[in-house]
């Protein structure tokens, strides 16, 4: 399938049209971002690492019946996508106490949080992706109360699934970030799951093998995103 023109150009991935209008290319590129787009970075063999992580983790949810938006590997940095009307809002599970639940309420790094925590925040760069709740999203009108329902439903069945994925490989799922879109008025899981957007502790030493290695400048960020793809069984190449 042909790229034709540059849809959208985010902090981690270019969207692109295709002769289909209900089918998109996502390319992942090597820009590493934080504080909200201030700090961007380029980390060899990124883009890839994370496109086929993240083909490997959506193959894995559809065998399990998450309807998601992927439709086949094309390259090492491209994958062809069904066309979601995205939805702005930003679904959370916390299953342990880190990065922004830690500085909002003064807990303790690594708190087991049970049940897990659902949290919502508004996809908008310039106000910093605040926090929303459910009345939010209806009230303003960015979802309605049904698919949000459906949302909460997914991100939790998307936890059991990978929590005991991870779990198998020696990682903790600490917490993970989840975007979803409409497709023929279905909510469908989008965007990517990638060690970019959760937090992966190995279990042996609490190692952080995920993005905080980038926002914290703890080195050897890739080289984390590659241990976890080998020991969950990605192929690289
Ligand atoms: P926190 O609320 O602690 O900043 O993030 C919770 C989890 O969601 C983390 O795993 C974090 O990586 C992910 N997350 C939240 N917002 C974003 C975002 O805008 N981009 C990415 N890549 N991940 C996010």
């Amino acid at each position: 399938m042909q790229k034709l023109a540059e849809l959208y150009r985010g902090k981690a991935k270019t969207v692109y049209s295709t002769e289909n209008p209900d089918l998109l290319v996502l390319e992942f590129r090597n820009d590493t971002s934080a504080m909200d787009g201030q700090r961007i970075e380029q980390l060899a063999r990124k883009g890839m690492v994370n496109n086929k992580f993240n083909c490997f983790i959506m193959d894995k949810l559809e065998t399990k019946k998450i309807p998601t938006q992927i439709k086949k590997l094309l390259s090492d940095n491209e994958v062809l996508v069904k066309k979601l009307d995205m939805i702005p809002v930003e679904c959370v599970i916390r299953n342990r106490a880190a990065g922004s639940l830690v500085r909002r309420l003064g807990l303790e790094e690594g708190l087991e949080l049970k049940p897990a925590l659902f949290d919502l925040f508004l996809k908008n760069d310039a106000m910093h992706d605040p926090m929303v709740n459910e009345s939010y999203c209806i009230t303003f009108g960015w979802v309605s109360k049904e698919h949000l329902e459906r949302m909460k439903e997914l991100s939790y069945r998307v936890n059991d699934i990978l929590g005991k994925l991870f779990d198998d490989a020696g990682f903790i799922l600490v917490d993970f970030k989840l975007e979803f879109g409409l497709f023929e008025g279905e909510v469908v899981l989008g965007d990517e799951f990638s060690p970019d957007g959760c937090r992966l502790w190995d279990k042996k030493n609490l190692a952080k093998m995920d993005k905080d290695r980038f926002r914290q400048n703890l080195g050897n960020v890739i080289e984390a995103y590659e241990e976890v793809a080998r020991r969950i069984g990605v192929k690289l190449d």
